[in-house]
């Protein structure tokens, strides 16, 4: 096998069908052997019963159905895990990522690359917001994390084989795959594309899951926000022995005043704050040791279709 593609799905049912048309049009043309692993993330609409309708025709097609909703992250995995192909390409099933774009990633392959990011040329179709929360969160990531993950750059990119036989080796179960494709390394070029429009229904990730996925990336490639506290508690400390000598010094030379009531109320509550977001930083990272050290497993699949051996 060649090519593999690995397409998470979730209630994709109005996109599916026409993007693996373009997909097998594109595919077919490059005179490559491939395969194209959908992998169904707990659709709640007929996402699968739409491709257990296609699967019938299309040798090529294969089918992971997983036991619920994991996320696009553990699809991903799960496809990743059963793709066979020397290059693997990882694509959203909405059409954003252009199937056409295909046969320029497989060529830079074969010039010896083992992985080819695709960058979005422009964020024309993002609204201004989104662009600027996402130019900030790439700034703060790079800032803090060891290592620099490409801004503009999604999970749609070429791996060779090594490099996901690499990624297999990464037990985490919370899978931040900016970073983990970053950590892997490789031989890496970059090739630009615009995205397209969602060609039907609404994108998956809201504001907060966003938020969320922000900080699933920050706090797995970096422990900056959990050292940063010995820092900001050495400076406050250093703070309140300097106003403590000023206070001991003022009451030797002129007596003791009354101190203000209000200065020491705002001390209390600025450093009652400090904290607890100290705290919650810490608890962040707890919370992540303890489903670390679960170690469940990251997707768990209910039927397989397509495969010639059924593992
Ligand atoms: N996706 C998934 N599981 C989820 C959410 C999304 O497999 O819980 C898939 C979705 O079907 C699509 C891809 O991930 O193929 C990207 O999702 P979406 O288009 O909603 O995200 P966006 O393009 O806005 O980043
Ligand atoms: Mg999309």
């Amino acid at each position: 096998m060649d090519i593999s593609l690995v397409v998470p799905a979730y209630n994709e049912s109005g996109n599916i069908r026409q993007f693996l048309h373009a997909a097998q049009e594109v595919l077919g043309s490059t005179g490559m052997s491939y395969e194209i692993v959908v992998v169904n993330d707990g659709s709640t609409d007929d996402t699968l019963a739409q491709l257990m309708l296609l699967i019938g025709g299309h040798p090529e097609l294969r089918v992971i159905d997983l036991s619920r909703n994991f996320g696009k992250e553990a699809a991903l995995t799960a496809g990743m895990d059963a793709a066979t192909g020397r290059a693997v390409i990882p694509m959203d099933a909405d059409l954003q990522h252009p199937p056409k774009l295909i046969p320029l990633l497989i060529e830079r392959w074969q010039q010896g690359f083992d992985v080819v990011l695709c960058r979005r040329a422009s964020r024309d179709t993002d609204h201004w917001l989104q662009r600027w929360v996402s130019r900030l969160f790439y700034r703060v990531h790079n800032a803090v994390a060891e290592l620099d993950i490409p801004p503009d750059v999604g999970d749609f990119r070429l791996l060779d084989r090594r490099v996901v036989e690499a990624l297999r080796l990464l037990p985490e179960r919370r899978r931040f795959m900016k970073g983990i494709f970053a950590w892997v390394g490789f031989r890496t070029t970059v090739v630009e594309f615009e995205a397209d429009a969602r060609y039907s229904g609404t994108s998956h990730f809201s504001g907060w899951r966003l938020w969320n996925f922000a900080l699933e990336g920050i706090t797995s490639f970096s422990t900056v926000p959990l050292r940063i506290w010995t820092y900001v508690g050495g400076v406050v400390s250093l703070a309140a022995i300097g106003y403590a000598t000023k206070v001991v010094i003022s009451t030797i030379v002129s007596g003791t005043d009354l101190p203000g009531y209000p200065s020491l109320f705002c001390a209390i509550l600025f450093l009652g704050g400090v904290q607890l977001i100290g705290i919650g930083v810490l608890g962040e990272y707890i919370g992540r040791i303890y489903s670390e050290v679960k170690q469940r497993p990251i997707y768990l699949v209910r039927s397989r279709h397509g495969f010639s051996v059924d593992a």
